[in-house]
Parts: C-alpha cells; structure tokens; sequence
C-alpha cells in the first residue's frame, strides 16, 4: 500500500489516513488523522483529547470474500456539526429550549424541567443514547 509523508509529523501513513489539510487563505498540507484530529481539538479547545487508533477490522461478505475495512476518527466533523446548532439559548428567564424544539446532549435535569414548563400540555419526545453514540 502506497505511504504518504505526513506534513506535520513526519510520519509515514497508507494514503487512506492523510488529510488534505487547510485553507484558502493558509494553504493546504497534508496531514495524518492524528495530527489533523490533534489540531481540530486543539482549535476546538479540547486539551484532553486522546486520538484513538483504531485497528482495520477484516470481514466477510455473504460469498466468503473477506474485505479489510480501515476506520478514521475524523473528529472535526463531528465537532462541526455539534457546533452548527444551538439547542438552548439564555434570556431574561434563564436557559430555554431554542426555537427548532430540539434538545441534544447533556443537560442538567433541573434545568431541563425549568425549559419545559413553557411547553405544559405539549407533547415530547425522549430519546436516551449511549454516549459513544452521536446526536
Ligand atoms: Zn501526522
């Protein structure tokens, strides 16, 4: 399998975990998953973040054929989509359920019921997820 030199580590990595990496503005690099999920955490203000290796998983098809799956965490992406919508906005009342009526990931119960007494008589929707599981 081909290799590529990651341009922030300098190792080298099967073509399938770099990263063409950057901005218009920058200029792009090419970067391993581990470096470009170090930097996401990093800009995301994340300073605990461990990057997960994860390991090819080699499976069968229903003719026999084994196939090698390689997984990437791209941790950016889901970062960007937690980020994209606010689900409880602050006003002079305190936390309240944002307009689209979707609430998602952790939240204090009391406050919870607090954002729910201006829905008395509606009716909801709960749904519990693990937390390796995104929303
Ligand atoms: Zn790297």
């Amino acid at each position: 399998m081909q290799q590529t030199q990651c341009n922030r580590c300098g190792r080298a990595v099967p073509g399938y975990d770099i990263i063409h990496y950057g901005s218009m503005d920058g200029g792009y690099r090419e970067i391993c998953s581990k470096c470009f999920n170090t930097e996401a955490a990093a800009s995301g203000g994340l300073d605990k973040f461990e990057h997960a290796e994860l390991a090819p998983v080699q499976l069968a098809d229903c003719d026999g054929e084994t196939h090698l799956f390689h997984f990437r965490a791209r941790l950016i992406e889901k970062i960007r989509r937690a980020l994209s919508t606010k689900h409880v906005r602050e006003d002079s009342y305190g936390l309240r359920i944002a307009d689209h009526q979707v609430v998602r990931g952790w939240i204090d119960w009391d406050e919870f019921g607090r954002m729910l007494i201006s829905f008395e008589g509606w009716q909801f929707k709960l749904e519990i997820r693990d937390r390796s599981e995104e929303l």
